[in-house]
């Protein structure tokens, strides 16, 4: 049996989709070529990249006015590329901080533009504000938000109707965790390395008529329209991570697709969430409305006891626990491919571990 890998990205791949990857290494459905070794505009890989644009959008439901890029650069990347390519005709966005990840986009956004606050936790990364508190421009080109944020554990589980104000949505780390209706975002994007894949391509979908706003400084390889007419082939594409992409969208397909999905990550989450709320030797300090499906950072009471705890973990097979260096004590993300005995094989070292040590 493999470990029980808790990393936040990158992070663990379903099983059967490294074995088919393995067994497809070295001839591609008869091809005779690795996935790596191909044209990517050969007819071998443009099936694989509109199959795997097809699957997600049918597994996310993205309406037919939405384009779908992938693209490189990652989450940090479109924190730059999102307002070089919607500041064409109005320099100034809206920023919600909730975490570490809003409050980089922010700051990285200001190079190109104004940048205003309107919302914020910042000081204690713990909640959600309330969408009535939100100070919203009448005079900007889209609100950003982080829709979870992976080293905090603050989830969003609702949205705010802002009329015609873009929602950009930063959704790395819980893309495909659960059903989300794309209707209501101008962008969403994602590495793909927490819930889709392997590092290397970011998946950018965007309404059209948020295509044509791009400044003149943008890079013609980050530029949404160019991409887009391109269909994601301007220059040469992640291949491989396109098509590890393709393999997780199949295997979410086979599992029952999101809803499925999302009933298996609220039993993974319910189940942590209980063990940390039902020990007064762990905590974890999110309200919990906005706690996190897919990420749960927790302490222990006795710090410590740290290092302790995560040489027991390692020693059961349960792997990459460790907080965030800004954040410190633990952290366990749950992403899709982690399944239910993981959570229980962590739940009952921490219960021993409690017993043992408190
Ligand atoms: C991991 C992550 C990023 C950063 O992604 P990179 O691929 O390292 O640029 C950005 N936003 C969120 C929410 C993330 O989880």
């Amino acid at each position: 049996m493999r470990p029980f890998n808790f990393s936040a990205g990158p992070a663990a791949l379903p099983v059967e989709v490294l074995q088919q990857a393995a067994s497809e290494m070295l001839d591609w459905h008869g091809s005779g070529m690795s996935v790596m070794e191909m044209s990517h505009r050969g007819h071998e890989f443009t099936s694989i990249i509109e199959t795997a644009q097809a699957d997600l959008r049918e597994l996310l439901g993205v309406p037919s006015n939405y384009k779908i890029l992938f693209v490189q650069g990652g989450g940090i990347g479109e924190n730059a590329i999102v307002p070089m390519n919607l500041f064409g005709r109005c320099r100034k966005a809206d920023f919600v901080v909730t975490g570490s990840w809003s409050d980089k986009s922010h700051k990285e956004a200001k190079r190109y533009g104004e940048g205003h606050l309107a919302a914020s936790t910042k000081g204690s990364f713990t909640r959600i504000p309330a969408f009535g508190e939100w100070q919203v421009s009448s005079d900007s080109a889209y609100l950003h938000l982080c829709s979870n944020e992976t080293i905090d554990g603050v989830e969003f589980n609702d949205f705010p109707d802002l009329g015609d104000l873009p929602i950009v949505a930063d959704a790395s780390s819980h893309i495909l965790s659960r059903p989300l209706d794309v209707s209501r975002f101008g962008v969403v994007y994602g590495g793909a390395q927490k819930n889709i894949g392997m590092a290397g391509v970011t998946i950018v979908i965007v309404r059209d008529d948020l295509l044509d706003q791009a400044m003149s400084i943008c890079p013609s390889a980050f530029e949404w329209k160019t991409i887009a007419a391109n269909d994601s082939m301007f220059n040469t594409p992640p291949t491989y991570a396109i098509y590890i992409a393709g393999l997780v969208f199949k295997w979410l397909k086979a599992q029952g697709g999101l809803a499925a999905i999302e009933r298996r990550n609220i039993e993974k989450a319910t189940l942590l969430y209980e063990t940390i709320d039902n020990s007064s030797f762990y905590l974890n300090k999110v309200e919990r409305s906005a706690r996190s499906r897919m990420n749960v950072p927790f302490f222990l009471a006795d710090e410590t006891l740290n290092d302790a705890f995560l040489a027991g973990a390692k020693a059961r097979q349960l792997l990459q626990l460790k907080g965030h260096k800004s954040v410190g004590g633990m952290r366990a993300s749950l992403y899709n491919a982690v399944q239910i005995d993981a959570v229980h094989a962590l739940v009952d070292y921490m219960k021993e571990f409690e017993r043992t040590r408190a």
